[in-house]
Parts: C-alpha cells; structure tokens; sequence
C-alpha cells in the first residue's frame, strides 16, 4: 500500500483542506505514512499570506529532491494557494515535482497523481474558480471530538494586503442544508464541538440571496441534540450585524467567543487597506457583544507597519487595542506580498520602525490579556478536554482543556482522568497572559459520546484498524487565523 504524508501550512481553511486531501487519498487506498517514515506521496498545502512562503516551499521541495532521487517511484504534490499563484512556475523552478493543483480543484488529487505516474511527466492543474462547493468530498478529521466546518470559500472584498481573493476567488455559499446534514452527521459520529469557516462568515448567504442567513444558521446550530459546542472564524466588522450577537447571545451551544480582525485602530489606514469599517463601528459591536454576553472573550488580528503608518496612526491603534480589551491578538509585521496593491504602494515603513511598534502592541496585549485573565480567578469554568498530553509543571501533571470562551486551561484531573472530548469543571487558581491553571482536582466530569469515540480511535489505531495518530482538532488561539 502507498502511504503518503500532506504538509500544512497558512490558515485554518488549509487545516481543514489537508483534511480533505487525507480523506481523497485515504480513500483511493493510500495510507497515512508512520511517523518517521518516508511516505511514498508528499503533499504540500501551501500558504501566500505568511511572509517567505515562496522561499520556504521552494526550499523544502529543495530538500525533497536528494531523498526523492533515493527513494523510485514517490511522488511529490504542490497545492494551496501557492500553487495557485505560481501555476507552471512550481515545476519550472523544482521539475522534480510530479503535481500541482489549484484551490478550486483539490479533488483531482488522486487522478493527477496517478495521471503523472502512467504518463511519466509533470501535471499542472489549476482552475480559475470553484464550479461546485466541494460539499461531499471525503475527509480525514484529525479530531475525534472537534471538527472543522466550511460555510463559504473565496472573499468578495478587496483588501489591499491581501491575496486571498485572487487565490480563492469571489465568495461562494454552500446550502445550509448542506451544512447542517454535515454537522448532524458529525455529531452522530461523535463530534460534540463545530467551527463554521468561511473567509468572512458575516457575508455568508450572500450568493443566495439571504443577508440574515449566518444568524440563521447559527440558530439553526442550536437545535442539533448532543453538538455541544458550536464557534465560527472569521467575522469581518463591516458586515456584522445585530442579528448575529442575538443569534450568539440566545443560543445556547454558541460559545461566548468573538474573533474579530481589526487590522489598524487608524481610519486613515483602515481606508488605504480598503477595509470598510471605522474604529467606532469596531468597538460600537464589541460594546454589544459584551452588553449581551457579558463573559465574552474577544481576540483580533492586527497588522503593524502597513505603508504609510505613521506615529499617530500606532498609537490610534494602541488607543483601540486599550478600549476593546482584547483577551488575545495575533499581530502581525506587515511584509508585502507580491501580487496585492499594498506591495506597490511607495510608503512602505521601516522595518526599524515597524519592529519597535511591534514590540509596544505585543506588549500592550500581553499586558491587557493577562489583566483579563486575573479576573477568572477564582471562577469556575467547564473545560472540554483537549488532545495531547497536557502539561507537566515540575511534580503536578495537568490536562489542558478549552473553556468556553476558548480560553487555555491546565487543569489538575480529579480521581477519574477524563478523555478528550469530555467536559469537566475546574475553578481557576492560577492566571497567566495566555492561559489559566486549575490546580484544585477538577469535578463533575461528564463522560461525553466525543470521549468515547476518541477511545473507539484509540483502540482502532493500537490494533490498526483505524487511522493513525489524531491531532490537536481545532484550536483557535493557537493558530494563525483567516485573513478577514
Ligand atoms: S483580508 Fe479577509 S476580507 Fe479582506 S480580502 Fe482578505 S479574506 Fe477578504
């Protein structure tokens, strides 16, 4: 049998893609490679939006060639939105790679492999938008318990710095029917977390006709028994209505979390970035989450240094990262990305300067979550217990779970040890800038349908029946987000 392995990078809708690759190949009767093991077909799922990406895969593809030439017959694949910018380039600059498929047709994978091995030459795939959404392709989640769910691909928006519209394509809607048959059938499988995806999930309906349609579906979310928790990434200000924080605030299994990109606290800047909101519209809806969910963490993106950022305009964004509170933010240098409008804009800042504001943002921030974080003390909190070892702080072994406001929590496990996917209750001791700890013995542990299917994976992996090891599932703050 071929094993094969698929490298990710970006966002979280490439996470949830390599999903869907593993699932494609999988089910063409490939096989996870072991950990360690040379897989017989390497995929990358590429990024553009992170600084260097051209640099990194041509480098790592660089890398791959000595052990392709030792190893006959593996086979090398370039997707993502790298190989949808650079199209024929990826096998003129590196001819030992055997694919490359676009972001519109992600399930050519195995065909174009196959195609490339009959026919002993390099296929090149790219398709200049998304025909159908790829609703039914088969997926292989690394979660037994979370899992990610794509609303929409594509953005109609035209923001300055950012590539994804041309990588991805206008907005397109998948039927919320669609949606929802997927989520009852996850759930039915063991799922017990969802987080709806989309490049800009406040716009979702759109293409049908429906402006009300993510308010809807969120509703919609709350009827699904036994789907415990339900997040969404990522949310863009200037379509974000009042539907939608009613729609939060009145069902229940949404969790009181909002991550919102700000991008720059300057209106001056957010118009040369061509985002259509203004900071008073931005901190009016965090005024209105909060009003309506008071326990509501709120976690941003901004970028710092966009050409043309002047003092006053760092400290604009300062002035809103102080009012909004934020209980993280993933910030950015900003770096021109070849190919956006901002990348040729002649104010571009120097990098000096940019790393200095850098600094006092990410210490703001730091600053601010840790204020943020001290008020849980004391609060008791239901955690959904996380994959992975958890935390071993000198003689204490602690488990890490998800709060519902997504925050990070090392907890001390009660007598009986809780699997991933259960929920358990754990009063807050301890508060750090990016996570809490519990070290009282955590109580009411709820044994979930999620923990026993993680059990079922486990017990299928160990007599190899199943897939191999399952990953981290969906874990926001850890992870770049969507460029909304
Ligand atoms: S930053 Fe977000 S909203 Fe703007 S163009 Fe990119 S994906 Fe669309």
């Amino acid at each position: 049998m071929r094993t094969y392995e698929v490298r990710t990078y970006g966002c979280q809708m490439n996470v949830h893609d390599s999903e869907r690759l593993s699932g494609l190949l999988e089910d063409a009767g490939y096989a996870r490679a072991a950990e360690g093991e040379q897989a017989d077909v390497v995929v990358f799922n590429t990024c553009a939006v992170r600084e260097n990406a051209d640099n990194r895969l041509y480098g790592n593809l660089g890398h791959l060639k000595p052990v392709k030439d030792a190893h006959p017959g593996m086979q090398i694949a370039v997707g993502g939105c790298m190989a949808q910018k650079d199209r024929g380039e990826v096998v003129r600059r590196a001819p030992w790679v055997d694919v490359v498929f676009g972001t519109h047709n992600i399930g050519s994978l195995p065909v174009l492999l196959e195609r490339a091995r009959v026919q002993q030459e390099a296929q090149v795939e790219i398709l200049e938008s998304l025909e159908v959404f790829p609703s039914t392709l088969p997926t292989r989640r690394e979660s037994a318990y979370a899992a990610w769910v794509s609303i929409s691909v594509g953005c109609n928006n035209t923001c300055t710095f950012c590539i994804v519209p041309s990588l991805r394509g206008k907005e397109k809607d998948r039927r919320p029917g669609d949606i929802l048959a997927e989520i009852e059938a996850l759930v039915a499988e063991g799922v017990s977390e969802v987080t709806l995806l989309g490049q800009n999930v406040n716009a979702y309906g759109v293409e049908f006709g429906d402006r009300a349609a993510f308010a809807k579906l969120l509703r919609a979310c709350g009827g699904i028994e036994g789907l415990e928790r339900v997040r969404f990434t990522s949310p863009h200000p200037a379509d974000f209505t009042d539907d939608v924080i009613a729609a939060m605030a009145e069902t229940p299994n949404v969790m009181p979390q909002l991550h919102m990109p700000l991008q720059s606290g300057s209106d001056r800047l957010l118009r040369a970035m061509r985002r259509s909101y203004r900071s008073e519209r931005y901190l009016g809806i965090i005024e209105r989450v909060r009003a309506a969910m008071p326990d509501a963490a709120i976690t941003t993106d901004i970028i710092v240094g966009f050409p043309g950022e002047t003092d006053d305009d760092h400290r604009a964004t300062l002035d809103v990262v102080r009012q909004a509170r934020f209980a993280s933010a993933f910030t950015f240098q900003y770096s021109p990305r070849p190919g956006t409008p901002a990348a040729t804009m002649s104010d571009q800042v120097a990098p000096e300067v940019v790393k200095e504001r850098y600094a006092e943002l990410a210490a703001l921030v730091d600053e601010i979550a840790w204020d943020e974080n001290k008020k849980l003390v004391g609060r008791s909190v239901e955690l959904m217990v996380a994959e992975g070892e958890g935390r071993k702080d000198g003689a204490t072994a602690r488990l890490s779970g998800r709060a519902p406001d997504n925050r990070l929590v090392h907890f001390a496990p009660g007598d009986e040890v809780p699997r991933p996917g259960d929920l358990v209750t754990a009063e807050i001791t301890y508060a750090a800038p990016h996570h809490l700890v519990s070290d009282i013995p955590a109580a009411d542990l709820r044994r979930t349908r999620s923990g026993d299917a993680w059990e079922q994976r486990q017990s299928d992996e160990s007599c190899g029946t199943g897939p191999s090891s399952s990953g981290a599932g969906p874990v926001l703050l850890g992870l770049p987000t969507l460029p909304a």
